[in-house]
């Protein structure tokens, strides 16, 4: 506190002019300007030129001068548009000079208007932000020891020290600041110095800024409190001290968005901002507090006393959780905190805006609020693992696919119709998958989107116009690809151009072989012919998923591929659910299958969550196409998209995730095996690397289907943490696709909830394996 007892020096002007034009070799008129501790005047030279002259109090320690200059000097190094004070060199070029004993420096004087407390518009806020960014990146590299042992009263990691001034703070903030404080000695501080830190500023406030005459900011001055500290004590100081009782929220939301714009900041560096704030407005409430007690003749802007302080009680309203998840959101991070809504209000609001039909999973359905990995999170903060979905290949919100999302979200998102290599490189890569058989790529934006474009290449190619499916596939939503997706038919009628085959279905048709299921391709081509009709295309999920998730049956897709192409007709391997490692051991669900097919579709799984969708066939049947009919996609191979599937594709090889899901997969499959030995109710356990089907029934003898029961199992596993759907053609059999980085550990937890799940369900006694 020594600033309180040492004086202000008071040398006369001509005394300072005569120093300045031997030193300096500068002449003019000067004019004294506020300091607290030193002595500040204004030179205006003959030529115009303003340049601020600093008589330094005696009880300064120089090196603090040094290292204040050696910033100015560094920051107009190292950024030399930024808007702060130059060095002015004495004659002998030395930063500082002496006139009688006290020191002395020359620095520019940065011409414009001190805001001071006015109040600002948000736009001026947000550049105050990027400014303030901005200076602390000039100044990252700098270092001087006098920064580094300072203790400044004003650092808010001192707090403590203000501690036994507490009394003198009003009621109630005395009692509020308390309990702050504590807070921050006790939970915060101690995780600061894990945070990026520098030389910083410290004291970015309207005293110490420079708007240009448009009113946005043009400089920063006063360098006097400089401290090494963690960046975000910056920022807290500034939007503490931007801030009155009633504009907080407006001007930390500005401040913060302007500041994360020009450097990003991560979830712990926003975690302490709201302590750090509120530090900082304790410590100026003791600091005034103090001062006026030990000074009556304190500076006018302390005698405004404690007009800051409401804002105490508005932080503490606001609460740590709700300002650090607003501050979380300014800065794109997902809240930590969530307020449980009503399901009965969210789901009416849903049917007003989305239908009264609600197409939603599990009674009550959930409010999944976040994901990570394996594992979703609703609403109340419950975790479950997530083994339906099959979507998030990878796992929700891999970091490697949201980082390139972001990334390239921010250098350029456009369409095909430009040369670029993104896109290149991701069909090259695709291609390659195919091992050189299907290069040619067309982009689209979903799974139905790539299979309508197929049936297009398929009928232009062959000029036929039939199209055959499985019995109870489900392939998208267009209307062409609907007519092939019975699984999804309300009214069970086929159009007239398709023909279903019958799934090879071993558990309920034990009777037939590969070549007997594939016989039925020639009943459906010939059904087509008495309709003078041929085959332009058959369509396949190689993990027969809707059909209750089938395992491969060796030489029956050959088959029926082969009887398909003597009809004239191409194959379509629908890969959006079977590709990308699902069935383990190969990339893709047709290679289970022994075949090639002349396309390949993908969806779902390509973009880990981003939507995209492409066509993989041979380079001959998308230039007939393209010739013969207009195909452009806006959105299909946008830069995101492609950043997005190079991500995955990636992350797969990376993560060795095809070989993964087959040894988990394996363990799945004795898991679930185990358990149907337990569960009479399971009546076949089918398997795939990581696609799982399990088969209920409620009577083995028999194989009756068990869907009431294959539906409230699906409930009660959801009660137990795990969430699994329902498929088949008798909504019998619980579908389970976790993420390929599933673990065995993840696994067990699904084999010991649905094993709970299970006996639960026995709890209505019907069931008994005797
Ligand atoms: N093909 C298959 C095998 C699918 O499972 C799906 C979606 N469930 C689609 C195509 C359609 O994909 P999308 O919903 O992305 O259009």
């Amino acid at each position: 506190m020594k600033f309180l007892t040492a004086n202000t020096p008071a040398l006369s002007l001509p005394r300072i002019a005569a120093g300045l034009a031997t030193d300096y070799g500068l002449s003019g008129h000067l004019s004294p300007l506020y300091s607290e501790r030193d002595q500040t005047l204004l030179l205006r030279t003959d030529t115009g030129d303003g340049l601020v002259v600093k008589i330094v109090n005696a009880a300064e320690d120089a090196a603090q001068i040094d290292c204040q200059l050696a910033v100015l000097q560094h920051i107009a190094r190292t950024d030399p548009e930024l808007g702060v004070p130059r060095v002015r060199l004495s004659r002998s070029g030395q930063t500082r000079s002496l006139i009688d004993t006290h020191l002395i420096y020359v620095l520019s004087f940065l011409e414009g208007r001190v805001p001071g407390h006015a109040p600002l518009p948000p736009r001026t806020l947000a550049l105050i932000g990027t400014l303030q960014a901005l200076l602390a990146k000039a100044m990252r590299g700098f270092f001087h020891p006098a920064a580094g042992t300072r203790a400044l009263l004003w650092d808010s990691r001192l707090i403590a020290r203000l501690v036994p001034h507490l009394s003198q703070l009003p009621a109630p903030y005395s009692a509020q600041a308390r309990t702050a404080i504590d807070h921050f000695l006790a939970h915060t501080l101690p995780e600061l110095p894990k945070l990026r830190a520098q030389i910083l500023h410290a004291d970015l406030h309207g005293h110490n800024l420079v708007l240009s005459p448009d009113g946005s900011p043009s400089g920063v001055i006063d360098f006097g409190d400089m401290l090494h500290g963690p960046l975000i004590l910056d920022l807290a100081n500034a939007i503490c001290d931007f801030s009155t009782p009633d504009s907080f929220a407006e001007v930390s939301s500005h401040i913060l968005r302007g500041y994360h714009a020009a450097t990003p900041l991560d979830a712990d560096e926003i975690a302490p901002l709201y302590d750090l704030i509120l530090m900082r407005l304790i410590a100026t409430a003791l600091i005034i507090a103090f001062r006026r007690h030990a000074s009556p003749d304190v500076p006018d802007y302390m005698a405004e006393g404690f007009g800051q302080l409401p804002l105490l009680t508005i932080l503490l309203d606001l609460g740590r959780d709700g300002a650090t998840d607003r501050f979380r959101q300014i800065c794109g991070l997902p809240p930590l905190h969530h307020e449980p809504r009503s399901i009965a209000a969210l789901l009416a609001r849903r049917k007003r805006v989305m239908g009264q039909n609600p197409y939603l999973f599990y009674d009550p359905p959930l409010h999944i609020i976040r994901g990570e990995g394996v594992w979703l999170t609703d609403a109340s903060g419950r975790r479950y693992l997530d083994f339906y979905n099959n979507v998030p290949i990878l796992g929700h919100c891999h970091p490697g696919v949201t980082a390139a999302i972001a990334t390239q979200s921010r250098i350029l998102n456009t369409n095909t119709r430009y040369l670029g290599d993104q896109v290149l490189t991701y069909a090259e890569r695709l291609g390659a998958l195919t091992h050189g058989q299907l290069t040619a790529c067309a982009f689209v934006n979903s799974g139905s989107e790539a299979n309508d474009i197929a049936w297009r290449m398929a009928r232009a190619w062959t000029g036929a116009q039939g199209f055959l499916c499985q019995d109870f596939a489900y392939h998208g939503i267009t209307e062409a690809i609907c007519a092939v997706s019975p699984s999804a038919s309300k009214t069970g009628v086929l159009a007239p151009h398709v023909r279903t085959i019958m799934a090879p279905d071993r558990y309920h048709h034990s009777q037939h072989s590969a070549a007997s299921f594939a016989a039925d391709a020639d009943r459906a081509i010939e059904s087509l012919a008495e309709c003078g009709l041929k085959p332009a295309a058959v369509i396949i999920d190689a993990a027969f998923m809707t059909n209750g998730i089938l395992e491969p049956l060796p030489d029956y897709l050959a088959q029926v591929f082969a009887k398909v192409r003597a009809a004239g007709g191409l194959c379509i391997a629908d890969e959006v659910q079977s590709g990308f490692g699902r069935m383990g051991t190969h990339f893709w669900g047709y290679q289970h299958h022994g075949v090639i097919p002349d396309f390949v579709t993908i969806g779902k799984p390509a973009g880990n969550g981003h939507p995209i969708g492409v066509v993989l066939t041979r380079p001959e049947i998308l230039d007939h196409f393209v010739a013969t009919s207009a195909f452009f996609s806006t959105f299909g191979g946008n830069n995101v998209a492609c950043a997005a599937g190079l991500a995955v594709l990636d992350a797969i090889d990376t993560e060795d995730l095809v070989r993964h899901a087959s040894t988990v997969g394996a363990h799945f499959k004795a898991g679930l095996t185990a358990l149907m030995h337990r569960h009479c109710i399971i009546g076949d356990v089918r398997v795939t690397g990581l696609a799982a089907g399990v088969e209920l029934v409620s009577d083995r003898a028999t194989r009756t289907p068990a869907k009431a029961e294959c539906e409230r199992l699906i409930n009660l596993l959801k009660d137990q943490g795990v969430l699994a759907g329902s498929e088949g053609i008798n909504g019998n059999v619980i579908k389970m696709r976790p993420p390929l980085a599933v673990t065995i550990a993840d696994i067990d937890f699904a084999l010991a909830a649905l094993d709970r799940a299970l006996s639960l369900l026995y709890s209505v006694p019907k069931w008994s394996c005797t």
